[in-house]
């Protein structure tokens, strides 16, 4: 069960909302959505993720950990940090695909067999539809069509979670359990507007600027009139830095990730943005809930 915060009322539970979050590697819940997740988690609203990878082949900057010794075993240590940082979060459950990191665009690892970028796409889409007629969730939340910063494990989570939205209501073309089709469906945003706000604060107070080069966005800011969404998780910065810190390997104590936070207060994580792609009922737009329209 998720943790229960003492100032929001238990809104999800009135009718059984639930939300599902499609991610490549260990870590990308945390820095997109983790607010996000710790918010529903606490208002009740049952909470998923599915989480593609292990990130085996990602960096390892956790200062305590041996670099040589610990890369073979990278997949068990990020599994295990995943695992403190959903609990943290008040995730109600934690699904892996099951398929193993590509390796970031243009190494020679994106073509091998076994990567998620190489993995038959059908058959990835049918692993996730699967949770999706399991836990119904009325909400699906994944990375955009350039996922994020063009990672080939990003882009394909795109396309597997997109198949899956689609068809998970239809079980003439994949068969198995319960036909249901989510009602919205959202990509993670990063406004550039949101984006250069951070860039100058950054630079004020003297922080390390990933925001910004050379006064332009970073390469995965979206343009303001993508996002539909602001979100309010001012009051779950605090998980979300924990979750942050959960992941040891990939955001180390010195990582501008939280040296950011150091830099601009809650400001820097109190909101959390997302793009509206689908929705089958109405709701506002902007708006301040995923589940607008669904309550
Ligand atoms: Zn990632």
């Amino acid at each position: 069960m998720s943790a229960l915060s003492p100032t929001l009322p238990q809104r999800g539970k009135e009718k059984q909302l639930s939300l599902l979050a499609v991610e490549p590697h260990p870590d990308d819940e945390s820095i997109g959505m983790g607010g996000t997740l710790a918010r529903y988690s606490a208002e009740g609203v049952r909470t998923t993720l599915v989480t593609a990878t292990r990130g085996e082949v990602g960096e390892i900057l956790d200062k305590d950990l041996d670099p040589k010794e610990a890369a073979p075993r990278l997949a068990t240590i990020r599994e295990g940090e995943l695992r403190n940082a959903v609990k943290v979060l008040g995730v109600d459950e934690l699904v892996f695909l099951g398929y193993e990191d590509s390796g970031m665009a243009g190494l020679p690892r994106n073509r091998e067999p076994k990567t998620f970028w190489q993995a038959d796409e059908e058959e990835a889409i049918e692993r996730l539809i699967q949770v999706v007629r399991r836990v119904r969730p009325q909400v699906m939340v994944t990375q955009n069509e350039f996922g994020g910063y063009a990672h080939p494990d990003h882009i394909k989570t795109h396309r597997v979670a997109i198949g899956a939205f689609f068809y998970a209501g239809d079980v003439k073309r994949f068969p198995g359990g319960e036909p249901f089709r989510p009602s919205k469906l959202y990509y993670s945003a990063f406004p550039k507007s949101l984006m250069r706000q951070m860039a100058e604060a950054m630079e004020r107070a003297g922080v390390e600027n990933r925001f910004s080069t050379d006064g332009e966005p970073p390469p995965f800011a979206v343009s303001d009139d993508r996002v539909t969404t602001w979100l309010d998780v001012s009051q779950f910065v605090d998980k979300k830095l924990a979750a942050m810190r959960a992941h040891r390997t990939q955001i180390p104590e010195d990582s501008w990730f939280l040296k950011l936070n150091e830099a601009l207060g809650p400001k820097a994580w109190g909101i959390e943005t997302f793009e509206r792609v689908r929705s089958s009922v109405e709701a506002p737009i902007p708006e301040d809930d995923l589940f607008a329209g669904l309550r």
